[in-house]
């Protein structure tokens, strides 16, 4: 067996989910190899030649990948992984966006947003908006693997690195299709896919002020990421970055906050495996209620400035 993990680095910091996809190379009892692709990403080669289950770190680092598309490394990635058994990325937007483009070109299938690793062979995942779990035999030479993060826990085994970093030249054709044009940063204090708090509200907010006046001054006090259900960002209430879901990001965090928001399925696909989930609905046959460990029948207008306002006072003695 020989593996290759994907790194998604952003702004030269590895981000938590590459820790979860180490874990799913753990289920796979095997050392892996790992290739970041970026722009000035020495710091971030150098934290992951620390994980004890990593054999080597090789990196892609030109100018040209300080605003990575997927377009421009696809064909390149596709020549490197030539004699690996396992190619792994996490299931997020780039991810999702790189290695099916990979697969398309090396003639390969993917299996996608795997939850566990049964067998070198035989991985698990889920269909139908997280209502069905299935076990999925890939008989490919080479398997293409995304991971769903939030299923593994963050890999957390390091030792002082003996693994020289290998440079690779940057040699992938540029895509005349696509080309960058600009970033815009948006203001999150807390990344969604990878926080321990998350408040969520649905279109019970009714307004964009209201969103940002219960939902998003609550997660700012409880340094929570901010969470939404299609419906809210349907009506505009928030950007669709929010949405949590079978659509939207499928997240762990330790406590789910839902404030007047239904539970329709497949908002809850999002959630599955949130630690605790705490709901707050006037209607007491909200389907979220069978879904919450904590439930509460109340009007959110009400329960969300008692909250803060106890937050805070207990925070100010
Ligand atoms: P509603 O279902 O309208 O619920 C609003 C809730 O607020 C009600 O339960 C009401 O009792 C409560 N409420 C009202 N006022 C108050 C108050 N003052 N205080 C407290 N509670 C109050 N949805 C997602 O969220 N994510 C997805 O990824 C997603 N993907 C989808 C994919 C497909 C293919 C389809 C068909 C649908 C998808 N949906 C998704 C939409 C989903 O089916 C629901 O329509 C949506 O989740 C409902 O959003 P909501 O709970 O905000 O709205």
């Amino acid at each position: 067996m020989k593996t290759l993990v994907i790194a998604n680095i952003i702004n030269d910091k590895v981000t938590s989910s590459f820790y979860s996809t180490l874990s799913a190379v753990e289920q796979l009892e095997t050392k892996c190899e790992v290739l970041l692709i970026g722009y000035k990403i020495n710091r971030a080669a150098e934290q992951i030649a620390s994980c004890i289950i990593v054999s080597k770190v090789m990196v892609i680092d030109d100018i040209m990948l300080e605003n990575i598309l997927v377009e421009n490394i696809s064909q390149q990635l596709a020549s490197l992984i030539k004699g690996y058994t396992h190619v792994m990325v996490a299931a997020d937007n780039f991810g999702k966006s790189l290695l099916p483009r990979v697969a398309g070109i090396i003639g390969t299938s993917q299996v996608s947003e795997i939850t566990k690793v049964v067998s070198p062979n035989v991985f698990q995942r889920y269909m139908y908006a997280s209502n069905v779990l299935v076990e999925v035999e890939s008989f490919e030479d080479i398997k293409l693997l995304t991971v769903r993060t939030s299923n593994f826990e963050k890999y957390a085994n390091y030792k002082a690195s003996e693994i020289t970093i290998e440079k690779i030249k940057y040699s992938n054709p540029i895509s005349s299709q696509i080309k960058f044009l600009n970033k815009k940063i948006m203001d999150k204090s807390v990344d969604l896919s990878n926080a321990e708090i998350v408040v969520s509200g649905g279109r019970s907010l009714v307004s964009k002020q209201n969103f940002n006046d219960y939902i998003v001054k609550l997660a700012s006090i409880l340094h929570a990421g901010v969470g939404a259900t299609r419906a809210a960002v349907e009506s505009g209430l928030v950007s669709n970055d929010y949405q949590v879901g079978q659509t939207g990001k499928i997240i762990a965090p330790l406590i789910y906050l839902a404030f007047g928001l239904s539970g329709a399925v497949q908002h809850i696909a999002g959630i599955k495996n949130a630690k605790m989930v705490v709901a707050v609905n006037i209607d007491n046959t909200a389907p979220i209620f069978e879904y919450a460990d904590y439930g509460l029948v109340a009007d959110l207008f009400k329960v969300i400035p008692e909250l803060i306002s106890k937050i805070s006072s207990s925070g100010s003695q």
